[in-house]
């Protein structure tokens, strides 16, 4: 590390630590404290629409939740502040449960609509109530105190609202490092990918939703030991709306992202309240238009924010190291790590009967039947649109057969959804490869180790996952040395070229443990060097007792490989048999021939 970097490691939380001890005006403490409140906001936010890509405008009035409940416990009931903040934390996060459970299953522009009618709910309710002081609010809130000693003064709120960001940070660091976190990051890539590696996205999407409420929550909290008297007005749409600007300007992509949004955004906002007026004349919100304008310039210039901007130039002092690393040798436990039993060589282990799938009037799969057993490698062959890829997903459970019936180890596996499909060992890889592409390689195959763990959110936030981390981190790790993968271990998914993306999507497979393993295309983009080493690991994956279904273009690959080819065209069975009977059916030879031969 440089001079400039080790000196920029204490400076900056010394600047942190020293502020309020600073010869400011006490209106400076009270900015920077305002800072802190709308940065915990946006750190959920980081988290909830940033990682999760779940959009909320709801967060204002989850911060007025957790004002609210410790103003009107503190001031008509006498209950303390420190019992005012378990209180609202729970009570921001039930009735996020409530508003998530018919929310968060929403897709598209819904589900923001959805927190938009959320937050105006609850923001008329705060001025509609009685009890809650209607639009005048509630007025003499007691001010913080801890140990006797009182901490009305900003100076001395500045350190309990600046170790709360702190606090929210660490434990938002060290869940996005583990393996709830790799599931939350998922999140963003769709529900396909996410549900094929075990993760149940609905619950995901629901804990980040809680997560980032109890986080305004936290932030009302404080708050309303600040402020001393609580209102709606600041718990409206807008105050909503300037929440998302904080996160997107600070940069949605980093956690660190949300403070410097917060302190931006707070920045400018002051900055042109005190301008404004004087080169314009006039009063009036005019900032807002400015900020406005401001924002789009941000966003226009990039789209990730300020944050990364930021990042390049710490990284020319201080170079970036891998932030996940497996480790070294075989942690302990790693081989008590639960391994599926292999069904006996032969036994039947996937059998399509008569399955079909009809996309409106077009038959994607008619009546396909099939079997699989096991430590066999089966080519599913076919022209383009045979129905190969809509095969798959209806053996993983992406789609529903719409007649027919499909087994795997005997037990009928059609109806059920993909999260159940892979726990019962049908790993896959896609088509078109589905990644995450700013994660680490290592962090994308440890996805497909998903159902090898168990430790929670909150086991993760607190750093009590090492154990079980360092067995799924180098499960990940040994499964790349496998594909041959090492090298490139720790550069983002989405810098490989398409064939080694590929070949991720297999090992982050394997990593799922299966037991009849679905490769589609996933020779395609390869160098003939990588195929050939593909194909060796297949071979070898076959004789570990692994079934292997492979959709596959390249004849050349599947022939000295595959134990049995089906053919389908038009999604119809046309052909089944080993390579060589393949290669000089007729009825094949004319599928892909099309129309020439006739
Ligand atoms: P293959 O993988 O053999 O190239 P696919 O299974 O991708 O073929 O597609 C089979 C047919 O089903 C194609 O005509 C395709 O356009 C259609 N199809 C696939 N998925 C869908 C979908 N989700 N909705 C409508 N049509 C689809
Ligand atoms: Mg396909």
């Amino acid at each position: 590390m440089s001079f400039a970097g080790k000196a920029l490691r204490v400076l900056v939380p010394a600047w942190f630590i020293l502020f309020p001890l600073l010869p400011l005006p006490e209106y400076w403490v009270t900015v920077g404290n305002y800072i802190g409140m709308y940065a915990i906001v946006a750190l959920g936010l980081v988290l909830l629409t940033g990682v999760g890509a779940v959009t909320s405008f709801a967060q204002a009035a989850f911060v007025g939740l957790g004002a609210y409940t410790t103003a009107y416990l503190s001031t008509r009931w006498g209950v303390s502040p420190w019992l005012g903040l378990p209180a609202g934390l729970l009570l921001t996060g039930g009735v996020a449960v409530l508003a998530g459970s018919v929310t968060v299953r929403l897709s598209g522009y819904f589900l923001p609509l959805a927190t938009i009618a959320w937050g105006l709910a609850l923001y008329y309710l705060f001025g509609t109530l009685e009890f809650l002081g209607r639009y005048n609010g509630l007025t003499g809130i007691p001010a913080l105190s801890l140990a006797g000693a009182d901490l009305a003064a900003p100076r001395r709120m500045y350190g309990v609202v600046w170790l709360s960001v702190a606090l929210c940070l660490w434990l938002l660091l060290n869940l996005l490092d583990s393996r709830p976190g790799r599931a939350v990051r998922a999140l963003a890539s769709g529900r396909v990918m996410p549900e094929a590696m075990g993760i149940d996205t609905a619950r995901y999407r629901m804990l980040i939703f809680v997560a980032a409420a109890m986080m305004a929550g936290l932030s009302g909290w404080l708050y309303a030991h600040l402020q001393r008297t609580v209102s709606a007005s600041p718990f409206g749409l807008n105050m909503g709306i300037e929440y998302l600007f904080m996160a997107v300007v600070g940069g949605v992509s980093s956690l660190w992202g949300a403070v410097l949004g917060a302190a931006v955004i707070t920045g400018v906002k002051i900055q042109l309240q005190d301008w404004l007026p004087l080169l314009l004349g006039t009063e009036g919100n005019l900032e807002i238009v400015v900020l406005g304008a401001v924002i789009v310039a941000v966003m226009i210039h990039s789209r990730d924010g300020l944050w990364p901007w930021v990042a390049r130039q710490w990284a020319r002092v201080q170079p970036a190291q891998p932030s996940v690393v497996p480790p070294a040798q075989e942690p302990p436990g790693f081989q008590d790590m639960s391994r599926r039993p292999r069904p006996a060589r032969g036994q039947v282990v996937l059998e399509v009967g008569e399955a079909s799938k009809h996309f409106g009037g077009l038959v994607a799969v008619n009546r396909m039947s099939f079997q699989v057993k096991a430590g066999e490698v089966v080519g599913l062959i076919g022209p383009n649109g045979a129905g190969k890829s809509t095969m798959f997903n209806l053996i993983t459970g992406v789609l529903r057969p719409t007649s027919g019936e499909i087994r795997f180890g005997g037990e009928r596996i059609d109806t059920l959804g993909s999260r159940h499909i892979v726990a019962r060992g049908v790993g896959r890889s896609f088509q078109h490869v589905r990644l995450v592409p700013q994660l680490s390689v290592l962090e994308n195959v440890a996805m497909g180790a998903h159902l090898r763990g168990s430790s929670g959110a909150l086991r993760a936030a607190l750093r009590l996952d090492r154990r079980e981390e360092a067995r799924l981190l180098y499960l990940a790790s040994e499964t790349l040395r496998r594909v041959g993968l090492t090298d490139v271990m720790h550069l983002p998914a989405g810098s490989l070229s398409l064939g080694q993306q590929r070949t991720l999507e297999i090992a982050r497979a394997l990593c799922t443990d299966p037991t009849l393993l679905l490769l589609d295309e996933p020779a395609a983009g390869l160098r003939l060097k990588e195929k050939q080493a593909l194909a060796a690991l297949i071979a070898q994956l076959r004789k570990e007792g692994m079934s292997v279904l492979i959709v596959e273009h390249d004849m050349d690959f599947l022939m000295g490989l595959a134990d049995r080819l089906v053919v389908m065209e038009f999604g119809t069975l046309i052909a089944e048999g080993t390579p060589a009977q393949i290669q000089n059916n007729e009825v094949v030879l004319a599928a892909y021939l099309g129309g020439v031969a006739a």
